[in-house]
């Protein structure tokens, strides 16, 4: 039996850790379309400049394009037995689409994973996230053993606070990632989240395939929800 998973959530839920996951354990391929895209940067064609184009200016690459990449991705050899989509469907359109095209092989979708976190929490995890020139992550709000940090007001409060934290043991300014950096970008990207996913979420309920699966716990308990999900799909 074949095994199509679509993961869904929003940044922060951890959908990165969890896809790997079910690809070791399950031997599928992640086809996330926003790597694939990006992927094309090397690529010296007018189809990749113009993929380059629209994901620089934070629009949708067009549906049919999308639609054969995702294809392609998925008549390679790896793809046969299955695939865990990220990033994709985007809309109805894609659904829609994806569906049909499964449906032509003999294939379905198995599940709809939606790792629900709390919005506050999601900002946090973006917000609160700094990081060491070695990559170590740390967050002030849940992971700030070892670092001290504190909001630095701005002399003439023209600016909002700045958010410094240092490494106790070495003294190493920690960075945050510039689109962390700053809350409102932070709550857009949220907030953009929501709308967009909103109608997908909407029609896989609607289709009886979407399982919501509590984010906030921990990696393994959320892990082990999945494999849940994926064993009752197996079973049944
Ligand atoms: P992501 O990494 O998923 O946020 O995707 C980065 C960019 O790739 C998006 O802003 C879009 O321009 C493009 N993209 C990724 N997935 C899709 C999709 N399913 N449909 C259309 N465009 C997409």
């Amino acid at each position: 039996m074949s095994l199509y998973i679509i993961i869904m959530g929003v940044q922060g839920a951890g959908k990165g850790v969890q896809a790997k996951f079910i690809q070791e354990q399950y031997g599928i391929p992640q086809i996330s379309t926003g790597d694939l895209f990006r992927a094309m940067k090397t690529r010296d064609d007018d189809f990749a400049r113009h993929v380059q184009e629209i994901m620089a200016s934070g629009q949708l690459v067009p549906d049919d394009d999308t639609n054969e990449m995702v294809r392609e991705r998925l008549e390679q050899a790896d793809a046969q037995n299955g695939a865990i989509f990220d990033g994709f469907p985007r809309n109805a359109v894609q659904a829609q689409w994806l569906e049909a095209y499964l449906a032509s092989k003999g294939a379905a979708i198995t599940a709809v994973l939606l790792l629900e976190l709390d919005l506050y929490v999601a900002f946090k995890r973006a917000f609160g996230r700094v990081t060491n020139a070695a990559g170590k992550s740390y967050n002030i709000y849940s992971n700030a053993e070892g670092i001290e940090w504190t909001f630095e007001e701005h002399p003439e409060k023209l600016f909002p606070p700045r958010l410094i934290a240092r490494e106790i043991a070495t003294g190493e300014l920690l960075h945050r990632r510039p689109d962390d950096a700053n809350a409102a970008a932070v709550i857009k990207r949220i907030d953009d989240y929501l709308q967009l996913t909103q109608p997908v979420i909407d029609y896989y309920k609607d289709k009886g395939l979407l399982v919501r699966i509590d984010a906030e716990q921990s990696i393994e308990a959320v892990r082990s929800a999945i494999a849940n999900v994926i064993e009752r799909a197996y079973a049944g």
